[in-house]
């Protein structure tokens, strides 16, 4: 889907650094020399930008709109929650 913003292991920002390792790629960079330029050294920042799939774009298409809107919901009908005793 979209790329996480930070690393899950070490917590480093990694997000940012998605469109830019793209342009290395289209520039003939190798995957290693790219996350080199990007200065990603750790084996968990690179596997977050190596093994990222990209499926935003192929998603929309099954999107579905939203039709209407949501009733609304008035202070006099919400339940209050029961008290424990
Ligand atoms: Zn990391």
């Amino acid at each position: 889907m979209i790329i996480p913003v930070r690393c899950y292991s070490c917590g480093k920002v990694v997000g940012n650094l998605y469109e830019q390792y793209l342009l290395l790629l289209d520039e003939d960079y190798t995957e290693a020399e790219a996350l080199e330029a990007l200065r990603l050294e750790r084996y968990c920042c690179r596997r977050m930008i190596l093994s990222h799939i990209d499926l935003a774009d192929d998603l929309v298409p099954y999107s579905v709109p939203v039709v209407g809107s949501m009733p609304a919901i008035h202070a006099a009908q919400t339940p209050t929650p029961a008290r424990r005793r």
